[in-house]
């Protein structure tokens, strides 16, 4: 593929926050932009060129976005691997079909991790209420129970103390295939963000620090505060899984960092990532600016971290007494505010972010824990 340049058309499938970033920023560079969302006033369709009115898995309706772009992405992980098949025989789409094939499955992405030799979480898969046995037996416990498709933010989770506990875990979760997973005793989560262009040139972004809450990311922290010989471990472990994925674009790898010094993968992620919003600000490169390079044959942007900073999500817990309190925000200069443009608010729903640059990352997360308590106080607590 020769380089599409500014003037050229991106399709995005899904209009999330992702597709949002990623749509500014294309914009800022001199692109057109296309979304497919079933709301086109969505997060990503107030600010794109064009939006069709479809849901991520409408094939008709993706196909008219490739005829009316020079290459696809997606915004989320959902987009059936045969719909982007079928993209794929009229324009390059990248995550490509064979990439969301591996990852769309939750157990093909173990196996996927396997074949490799890259450590991972010690897993079983059952596919049926009498091989969930067997699958814990493999893990221990306590375990986790992760249905094998279209989980995030901790749904389609349930963790079992004991073999008591699996069959209506296996309920809860709607009698669904599963992974099964020993639930670990975590020291840190990291994850590696990073870019690969077609022609395999590759760019990491620093290696970020992630605290999750209810199975949500809540904090990041970059850089992470881990021994060098581990990130540098952490990254290259990155960058083989991108290669063996053979995937064009920005990629997230989530890594757990166990009590007894172990780092293993927890999932891979084909897309920009939560875990990679600092860089919309911290780094000479934004993974969004990095994956329109990355898809558009560009050379690839430098991913230099310009200042220390903590990434925090605000979820729609924060509007339980209506709209927070911007000010609040405002009053501190190295504070940005990101705001996705969601019109409905529910509890967990990611609704934008801060991020704060500090060279005190202590300082950063104490500031940031503080902005999160008044704005959930709401102007009742505004002085
Ligand atoms: P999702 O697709 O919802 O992000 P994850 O598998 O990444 O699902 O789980 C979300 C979070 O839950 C992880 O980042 C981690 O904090 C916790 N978690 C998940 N699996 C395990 C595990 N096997 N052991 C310990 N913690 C886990
Ligand atoms: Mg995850």
């Amino acid at each position: 593929m020769k380089p599409l340049l500014p003037g050229g058309t991106i399709g995005v499938i899904g209009g999330g926050q992702l597709a949002r970033m990623l749509a500014l920023e294309a914009r800022r560079m001199g692109y057109r932009v296309a979304v497919q969302d079933p709301d086109p006033q969505g997060p990503a369709g107030q600010v794109a060129d064009v939006a069709i009115g479809a849901r991520f898995d409408d094939e008709e309706a993706a196909l008219a976005l490739a005829r009316a772009s020079d290459v696809v992405t997606i915004d989320i992980e959902q987009v059936p691997a045969p719909l982007l098949k079928a993209v794929e025989r009229l324009r390059p789409a990248h995550p490509s079909a064979a990439v969301m094939e591996v990852i769309q499955d939750r157990a093909e992405q173990r196996r996927f991790l396997q074949r490799h030799g890259f450590p991972q979480v010690p897993h079983g898969v059952a596919g049926s209420p009498g091989e969930l046995e067997g699958a814990a037996a493999v893990t221990g416990y306590p375990a986790v129970l992760k249905v094998t498709r279209q989980g995030y933010d901790g749904r389609g989770q349930a963790q079992v103390e004991g073999p008591g506990e699996l069959g209506p875990a296996w309920e809860q979760l709607g009698r669904r295939p599963v992974v099964v997973e020993r639930y670990l005793e975590l020291e840190r989560e990291v994850s590696v963000v990073l870019a690969r262009s077609p022609a395999g040139e590759m760019a990491v972004f620093p290696l970020a620090e992630n605290l999750h809450r209810r199975h949500i990311l809540h904090t990041t922290w970059v850089p992470a505060r881990v021994p060098a010989p581990l990130a540098r471990r952490a990254v290259e472990l990155g960058r083989d899984i991108a290669v063996a994925l053979d995937h064009v674009g920005v990629m997230a790898v989530e890594m757990f960092l166990t009590r007894d010094g172990q780092l293993l993968v927890n999932e891979i992620a084909p897309r920009t990532h939560n875990s990679g919003h600092f860089t919309f600000g911290a780094c000479l490169t934004s993974q969004f600016e990095q994956h329109v390079r990355a898809i558009c044959n560009l050379p690839l942007g430098a991913t230099n971290l310009v200042h220390p900073a903590v990434m925090v999500n605000l979820l729609g817990d924060l509007w339980a007494h209506g709209e927070p309190p911007w000010e609040r925000v405002f009053a501190h200069p190295g504070v940005k505010l990101h705001l996705y443009g969601k019109a409905r608010p529910f509890p967990g729903r990611k609704m934008g972010h801060l991020l704060i640059l500090d060279e005190d990352l202590e300082r950063a997360s104490r500031l940031a824990e503080e902005l999160l308590d008044a704005l959930a106080a709401g102007y009742a607590d505004t002085p």
